[in-house]
C-alpha cells in the first residue's frame, strides 16, 4: 500500500457543501428511505481534507453514498456523517495503459465513455446502475463479468489518519459481492485497465446486455436490483420462488413475477416496511430450504 500525497488550500462552505436532513427517498432508487443528518457534498481533495480536520467533526460512523441504487436507509434516519463525493470525482482521465476513474463516475456513463474511446471490457457497465464507488464497494457485476478483473487498484482516503491510500488489486480479497468494504475509507478513485477493441463489437454487446436485462428483469420499477447474493452453486431466485406463496406477489411491496430476487415497492413506502418484508421471505427460504440468504441490498441503520 502506498500514500499519496497532496496539498490542500481550500475550505469548507456550509451553503455549498452542507445538506442538513438529506432525504434519501428522493434520490434512491427505490424511492424509500430515511434521512441523513448531515451529508456533506465533497467536490475535490480540499474539502475533503478541510473537512476531516474539522476539531468540531464527530465521525462516530460514516456513510458514504454513491448512486443509492443498493442502499436503504431506515426510517429512523442516518444520525452519522454522510460523504457524498461530486466534482473532481466525477471524472475520467486516460494515461498511456490505465485509465483513473473517479468514484462519483456512473457505471452507464463510463461504459458509453468507453465505447466512445474505442476500449473494450467496460460494455457490462452499462446494464448496472451504480457509481464506481459504489461498485468498487460491492464489486458489482453481471453477465459472467465483475469490477474487479477490471481494475489495477483502489484508491481511497482513511478517515483515521487523513491519508490517501493506493492499493494494488492483487492486496484486496474481493469475492462475490464484496468488494472494498474497509471501515472508515472513503474510495476516492478506481484505476482501471486500458485495452482497445472494436467499436461496433462494443456497441453490439452493449445493446445484448441490455436486451437480455429488458427480457429478464423488471424496467422502469423501484428496486434494488437483486434482494440476495446467491448461494454458493445456487440461485436465489429458484430458492425464493420454492419457498413463498402467491401472497408475496401482491401489495405495496411485492416481488417481481419476472425474476422471484426482485422486488417492487410504491414510492415514500417505509424503509423498515421493506426491510420487514425482506426478513419473511428470508425466513421462509430458512424454513424450507435451512438457508440462510444474505442481502445484497444495504440496509442502514
Ligand atoms: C435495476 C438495478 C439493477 C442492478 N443490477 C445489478 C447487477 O447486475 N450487478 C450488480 O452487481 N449490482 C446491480 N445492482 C445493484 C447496484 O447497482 C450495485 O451494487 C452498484 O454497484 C451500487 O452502486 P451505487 O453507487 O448505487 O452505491 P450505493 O447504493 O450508493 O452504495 C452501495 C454501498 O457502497 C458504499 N459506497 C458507495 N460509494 C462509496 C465510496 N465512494 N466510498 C466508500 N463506500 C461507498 C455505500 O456506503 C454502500 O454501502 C442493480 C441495482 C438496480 C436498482
Amino acid at each position: 500500500m502506498s500514500q499519496i500525497k497532496f496539498v490542500s488550500f481550500m475550505t469548507l462552505e456550509n451553503n455549498k457543501n452542507l445538506v442538513s436532513n438529506y432525504q434519501s427517498s428522493k434520490y434512491s432508487w427505490l424511492k424509500s428511505g430515511g434521512k441523513i443528518n448531515k451529508l456533506y457534498k465533497i467536490y475535490n481533495f480540499s474539502e475533503l481534507s478541510s473537512l476531516f480536520n474539522r476539531k468540531q467533526l464527530k465521525t462516530k460512523s460514516l456513510l458514504v453514498i454513491g448512486n443509492l441504487s443498493n442502499t436503504l436507509i431506515k426510517d429512523e434516519g442516518f444520525k452519522g456523517l454522510g460523504i457524498k463525493l461530486l466534482g473532481d470525482f466525477a471524472n475520467v482521465q486516460i494515461y498511456h495503459d490505465y485509465m483513473l476513474v473517479g468514484a462519483a463516475v456512473l457505471d452507464n456513463y463510463l461504459s458509453k465513455f468507453c465505447y466512445q474511446k474505442s476500449i473494450t471490457g467496460y460494455e457490462f457497465l452499462y446494464t448496472i446502475p451504480g457509481s464506481i464507488g459504489g461498485n468498487i464497494f460491492m464489486n458489482a457485476g453481471c453477465y459472467n463479468q465483475e469490477i474487479k478483473d477490471k481494475l489495477i487498484s483502489v484508491i481511497f482516503f482513511d478517515t483515521n489518519d487523513k491519508k490517501i491510500y493506493e492499493e494494488n488489486i492483487n492486496d484486496l480479497e474481493f469475492d462475490y459481492r464484496k468488494g472494498f468494504q474497509r471501515k472508515n475509507t472513503i474510495i476516492l478513485y478506481g484505476k482501471f485497465k486500458v485495452t482497445h477493441g472494436n467499436q461496433n463489437y462494443i456497441k453490439n454487446l452493449m445493446q445484448e446486455y441490455a436486451n437480455i436485462r429488458n427480457q429478464t428483469q423488471p424496467q422502469k420499477v423501484n428496486c434494488c436490483g437483486s434482494i440476495f447474493k446467491n448461494p454458493f452453486n445456487q440461485s436465489a431466485w429458484k430458492l425464493i420462488r420454492t419457498s413463498i406463496d402467491e401472497s408475496f406477489y401482491h401489495g405495496p411491496i411485492k416481488l417481481s413475477k419476472k425474476h422471484s430476487n426482485f422486488f417492487e415497492n410504491e414510492p415514500n413506502i417505509s424503509a423498515n416496511s421493506i426491510d420487514l418484508f425482506i426478513s419473511n421471505i428470508q425466513k421462509r427460504v430458512s424454513d424450507k430450504h435451512k438457508i440462510m440468504l444474505e442481502k445484497e441490498l444495504r440496509i442502514i441503520g
